[in-house]
């Protein structure tokens, strides 16, 4: 890779500003200061580095976020902020997009890399990804609808749902509850709350296979994800 373009990546400035610090003589390469910025550098066998610190080449990023209401899941957006809006110049280098998609008011966790593969991996419906929802419900839940859930239901458009599992943490005139399923119709978990006459009024996921949402996350806030949990997930 061209030496100009490594640095642009790893978020040392635009190629003009890394022009700026290769006249420095702010770069070398195994110990040898280089000016030249189309130079060819392998940054696997190549020591590079800036005022003496190392600069190590990461190719994918990996994201998690508490996903905030009222920001879209999407890389881009005409009308609305952008889960993308949310992150700091540094990981938008890396050109992220989240792993699938969360409707505009649901919270929780988002997976957000530039790792096309895992993200297909997890998203794939032959992989059958486990998905936990933290809800709230207006209206009674009761144990008819962990049967419907678990047996699956029929969506407004005449779909019916792989098996869902229900868990009631509390069953009122407004109830709670987590629900796991493994696929990820559009709307699914409203929809299948309306497939047995409820409303959703809350919604936030938990967990995406084995990752789960950090609780230290405010709203809005994301960390890198470990290398456990990477490990874990792949
Ligand atoms: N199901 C929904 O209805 N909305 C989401 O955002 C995610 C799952």
């Amino acid at each position: 890779m061209r030496l100009d373009k490594l640095l642009a990546n790893m978020g040392y400035g635009s190629r003009k500003e890394v022009k700026q610090l290769l006249k420095q003589k702010a770069v070398t390469i195994d110990g040898v200061v280089v000016k030249d910025a189309a130079m060819k550098v392998n940054s696997e066998t190549q020591h590079v580095a800036i005022f003496g610190e190392r600069v190590h080449y990461i190719e994918f990023i990996y994201l998690m976020m508490n996903k905030p209401p009222g920001v879209i899941s999407a890389t881009e957006d005409d009308h609305d902020k952008t889960v993308i809006d949310l992150l700091d110049p540094f990981a938008q280098h890396f050109k992220p997009f989240p792993v699938g998609r969360l409707d505009k008011d649901t919270e929780g966790l988002l997976l957000i890399t530039n790792d096309g593969q895992l993200a297909h991996n997890l998203l794939s419906p032959k992989k059958h990804v486990p998905k936990t929802y933290y809800a709230k419900i207006d209206g009674q839940v009761t144990a008819a609808d962990v049967k419907a859930f678990a047996a699956g239901v029929t969506l407004d458009d005449g779909y019916e749902t792989k098996p869902g599992q229900l868990v009631i943490l509390k069953s009122d005139i407004e109830s709670e509850i987590e629900l796991t399923i493994q696929e990820g119709k559009f709307h699914q978990v409203k929809r299948m709350f309306e497939a047995v006459g409820k409303k959703v009024t809350y919604l936030k996921r938990l967990s995406m296979g084995t990752l789960r949402l950090d609780e230290n996350l405010a709203l809005g806030e994301y960390r890198e994800v470990t290398i456990e949990e990477l490990d874990l997930l792949i």
